[in-house]
């Protein structure tokens, strides 16, 4: 568990002694609507539901959020196929490889229409 808060910038600031947060979560989350759960009335409530990778507001201001930094799962980025230029041997993402006479070849290459 590493609770932090979001600053007025969006950034996440490591704030681990602020349970006065986490308490004014739980008076704000007993008046937001949450489809699908009853809210939180413990700190231990809202801390395993931090836990899940979740995010509680503990003010109304649009950055009065709170998070478990160890929840949050690094973004995974889709893997992009690629393949070589068969002219210049250039890596390019598949999508953009074009067919050429001489075969697979990036959009540069096949622009240059000189071969
Ligand atoms: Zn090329």
């Amino acid at each position: 568990m590493r609770l932090q808060r979001k600053l007025s910038n969006g950034d996440w600031h490591d704030d681990p002694d602020r349970m006065d947060l986490v308490d004014k979560a739980i008076e704000i989350d007993a008046w937001l609507a949450h489809p699908g759960r009853a809210p939180m009335t413990t700190r231990d409530e809202v801390l395993a539901y931090l836990a899940t990778g979740q995010t509680i507001h503990h003010g109304t201001d649009w950055y009065a959020e709170l998070r478990d930094a160890d929840a949050i799962r690094p973004v995974q980025r889709p893997v992009v196929e690629r393949v070589i230029c068969s002219r210049c041997g250039a890596s390019i993402p598949r999508v953009l490889a074009m067919s050429s006479s001489s075969g697979t070849v990036c959009p540069d290459c096949y622009d240059d229409a000189s071969y």
